[in-house]
């Protein structure tokens, strides 16, 4: 009797999955530089995982091979199930800036001057003693942790590999 991994296909050399056949959302195995898996993000022809660099990790963009040389890195090589949920974005629409002491939200004052100084936006105080203005995405930070589910449910080995 023959099993799914005894079929000849399984077999074959895989072929990377053209740009035009990805999916807004959908997560992919890849053969890439810096990324094994990736949400695909249809507008900037990227994928975007988790890269490990000097023991810390982030998000990572890299994108699709079809782009050509030299941006185009990333051959995506199998759709897998599980696609971004709809609860979680892409991009940084949502990104907000925050006072790194407090983390209440800061803008930079209106001013002619080149150097505007950063305010807490609910009571227009400068920044915290020793705070700085940080970037902070709330999507980044949902999009990182499904990431890493995925990473956990579809390379479990990675994990080990890591911490050993
Ligand atoms: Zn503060």
């Amino acid at each position: 009797m023959l099993t799914m991994d005894e079929t000849p296909k399984k077999k074959e050399t895989p072929q990377p999955i053209p740009l035009a056949e990805c999916k807004e959302r959908g997560l992919y195995r890849l053969n890439s530089r810096n990324l094994t898996l990736g949400v695909f993000v249809a507008r900037e022809h990227a994928f975007r995982g988790i890269r490990t660099k000097f023991g810390s990790r982030y998000i990572a963009s890299e994108y699709h091979w079809d782009d050509g040389p030299p941006f185009g890195t990333v051959n995506p090589m199998e759709l897998l199930p599980d696609e971004l949920p709809a609860g979680i974005s892409l991009g940084a629409e949502e990104s907000r800036t925050l006072c790194s002491v407090c983390k209440r939200i800061v803008r930079q004052g209106e001013s002619d001057t080149l150097q505007a100084p950063w305010q807490h936006v609910d009571d227009r105080t400068r920044l915290c003693e020793k705070g700085v203005a940080e970037l902070h995405d709330p999507n980044r930070d949902a999009l990182f942790a499904w990431l890493r589910t995925m990473e956990a449910k579809y390379e479990p080995g990675r994990e080990s590999e890591r911490t050993g």
